[in-house]
């Protein structure tokens, strides 16, 4: 007979719900970890750039996880001009479809149950139905952990509000480009209101000829699509590319306000947990599921839990800061983008370095732009 009551379910299998389920199953409570495609990882919606020092803690990352290892960093100004920054402990661009795959293994050789096809439809009365094999079966649960990514609906089930103004989002489109000329040990940034106003564009090299090519533009600084930009640049600089995989969709810049209860928590893109500045959410999706997973578990044993303040330290509180540097960032124009560029050139270029540090990296800017300084004291310390 199926079983139908879990102490856990976790919605998501992402690298969030992966975590979370895979931490709360050691504590040998049962888990349901549920996913709504056919397949864990499948279809990839990520650029799969990962920086060491985001996950070190965390994660041990497997060398059959990862496309390529990069080494450097070449940042490009809106004058098409570059430098390179000698970054050899940078991080690694993922293949997300092994990556997702193994964490969910890791939560099933815990003890968790994975159901793939199986998408979480709403509660009813207290249970989660869930569309399995064109049916409604429904699911009892003590804890549930919402891991459903941007769309999430979790946290609607449960009274948040998850509007999102257009000015709190990156709007992206990428292609998994191959046959194309780059340098593939360095991850590439690229700023500039022709290529992604209001964002930045990249480069993710995938192996020495194929890379992630791609950007994220804010929509409320301009009426052309995310899609044209990245057309435009692709017939500019890689005419002859073939274009293996696209990929559109969005990284939310302003976390939840609230994204936990009573008997829920919601971790990774669920709640928001993206970098409002790079857009990642890899790393926060991990952080995220492994401190619910310990959590929920603390919650259903009646033992005080530290979810709220392990998050907020962990995570909202960079969060927070990188948010308000974007707020002052999307109003850059090109002439100011162009200073901060050189700058950056003056500081790094030609420089190993082993760490990049964001604070110290922002305070230098604004001291050394005085057009800068005072909007930025406005914004960031206000
Ligand atoms: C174009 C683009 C590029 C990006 N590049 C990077 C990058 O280079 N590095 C980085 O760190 N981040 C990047 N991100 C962000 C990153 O992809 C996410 O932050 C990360 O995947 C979040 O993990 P997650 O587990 O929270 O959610 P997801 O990875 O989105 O996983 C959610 C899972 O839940 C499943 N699901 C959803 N609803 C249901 C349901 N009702 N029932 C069952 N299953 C459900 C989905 O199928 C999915 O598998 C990028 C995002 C975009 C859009």
């Amino acid at each position: 007979m199926r079983r139908r009551a879990f102490d856990i379910i976790v919605v998501g299998a992402g690298p969030g719900g992966s975590c979370a389920a895979f931490a709360a199953a050691q504590e040998a409570v049962s888990v349901l970890l549920l996913e709504e495609h056919p397949e864990v990882g499948s279809p990839v919606v990520c650029a799969e750039g990962l920086s060491q020092s985001t996950i070190r803690d965390y994660l041990e990352i497997k060398p059959e996880w990862v496309s390529s290892s990069l080494s450097g960093a070449i940042i490009r100004g809106p004058d098409k001009e570059e430098f390179r920054i000698d970054y050899p402990e940078v991080g690694w661009v993922l293949e997300r479809t092994k990556f997702d795959a193994a964490l969910a293994k890791m939560a099933q050789d815990s003890g968790a149950v994975l159901k793939t096809g199986a998408k979480a439809i709403g509660l009813d009365d207290g249970r989660l139905k869930v569309l399995e094999e064109g049916r409604i079966e429904t699911y009892q649960f003590k804890f549930l952990i919402g891991a459903d990514g941007i769309g999430s609906k979790v946290g609607r089930w449960f009274g948040i509000d998850t509007r999102l103004k257009p000015s709190e989002l990156e709007v992206c489109a990428e292609y998994l480009l191959e046959e194309i000329e780059i340098d593939n040990k360095s991850v590439y940034l690229i700023f500039g209101a022709k290529y992604a106003p209001g964002g930045y564009a990249w480069i993710f090299p995938k192996s020495e000829k194929s890379a992630n090519v791609g950007l994220g533009i804010t929509p409320t600084k301009t009426k052309m699509r995310a899609r044209q930009f990245l057309d435009n640049w692709i017939g500019e600089d890689f005419p002859g590319a073939k274009i293996k995989r696209r990929v559109f969709g969005g990284v939310p810049a302003k976390p939840l306000k609230r994204f936990s209860g009573r008997n829920f928590f919601l971790v990774g893109d669920a709640a928001r947990f993206t970098d409002p500045l790079s857009g990642a959410g890899i790393a926060n999706a991990v952080k995220s599921g492994i401190i619910a997973g310990k959590n929920a578990v603390l919650r259903l044993k009646g033992k005080k839990d530290h979810f709220e303040s392990a998050i907020r330290n962990k995570i909202l509180k960079e969060i927070k800061f990188h948010e308000r540097v974007r707020n002052i960032y999307v109003r850059l124009g090109d002439n100011e983008l162009k200073d901060i560029f050189k700058i950056g050139k003056r500081i790094y270029a030609g420089k190993k370095v082993d760490d990049i540090n964001t604070k110290i990296l922002v305070r230098e800017i604004l001291l050394s732009s005085p057009g800068l300084l005072k909007i930025g004291f406005t914004l960031l310390f206000s």
